[in-house]
């Protein structure tokens, strides 16, 4: 077995990686590394399963929020073990996948641990949504997010999106100013669906162009007939050491 780490640049993550390095006995490898010890908050565990989607991520937080993280500085000797006796727990993280449609193209985006936005800050983006092919209503607004189970206490969350148990497997629609009056009309709340449903947004003007965000990661788009946002069939794995409920992750990270 081989690892390598991901970190947080702050002086403090730093320290904690540097530590964690000098007691771990199984070899580096930052090409092809079978564990990844992500030393930081959300944001790094999110931008290692990114770097390293086949790799069994460990999160490390070192004071940030952390929702994501199985593992602290408090918990490190934890962390040790169980990467070099290779014995620990691990739990499998459901992807959402962003599939750009243009005429009869097909081309993947991302897949999404938190979230697949499509924004336009500075023009109304106007947007057919349907959901298993069944049409919806058309979008009017800032932009739409669809976010996973796990990913409803990020970007959903501000957004004032529900807060979903990861135990349940879902994706979420929530509106970003959708624009609601006698002219127009949306749902207007967040839409909380099985995560067998296939999220269709059209595009209803040509030459338009899109922010489309995954993750952390953005991309802009023009030319396009519809995104796709569906499960993907990949999966992230996260270890743990000690099963941590989600009402005690979310006490932790929002409520203490
Ligand atoms: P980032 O700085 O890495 O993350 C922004 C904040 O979101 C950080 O405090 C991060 O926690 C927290 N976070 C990320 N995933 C979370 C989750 N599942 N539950 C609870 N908190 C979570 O920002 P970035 O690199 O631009 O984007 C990464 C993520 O940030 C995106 O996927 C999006 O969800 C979120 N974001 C939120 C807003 C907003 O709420 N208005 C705006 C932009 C992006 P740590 O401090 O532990 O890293």
């Amino acid at each position: 077995m081989k690892y390598t780490t991901v970190v947080r640049a702050d002086d403090k993550s730093s320290e904690i990686e540097k530590k964690i390095r000098d007691l771990i006995t199984i070899n580096y490898d930052e090409k092809n590394p079978d564990y990844v010890i992500a030393v930081g908050g959300d944001g790094t565990i999110i931008k290692a399963s990114h770097q390293y989607p086949n790799a069994i991520i460990f999160g490390v937080h070192t004071g940030h929020l952390g929702f994501y993280a199985n593992y602290s500085i408090d918990t490190l000797e934890d962390l040790i073990n169980d990467i070099n006796t290779s014995k620990f727990e691990c739990q499998s993280i459901d992807l959402i996948q962003c599939e750009l449609i243009n005429g009869n193209k097909k081309r993947l985006i991302g897949n999404a641990l938190n979230e697949v936005s499509i924004i336009t800050p500075l023009k109304t983006l106007l947007l057919g949504v349907y959901v298993d092919g069944e049409f919806l209503e058309t979008f009017r607004g800032t932009g739409l997010c669809v976010s996973t189970s796990f990913g409803s206490t990020a970007y959903n969350k501000s957004l004032n999106g529900a807060v979903v148990d990861t135990a349940i497997s879902s994706i979420q629609l929530t509106e970003i100013a959708g624009i609601n009056s006698n002219a127009y009309r949306t749902l207007a709340s967040p839409l909380v669906l099985s995560s067998n449903r296939v999220i269709e947004l059209t595009n209803n003007e040509i030459n338009k162009s899109v922010h489309i965000t995954v993750d952390h990661e953005n991309v802009d788009i023009k030319d396009f007939t519809s995104i796709k946002i569906s499960s993907s069939k990949n999966k992230i794995k996260m270890a743990y050491h000690k099963y941590e409920d989600h009402l005690k992750r979310i006490r932790r990270t929002f409520l203490k």
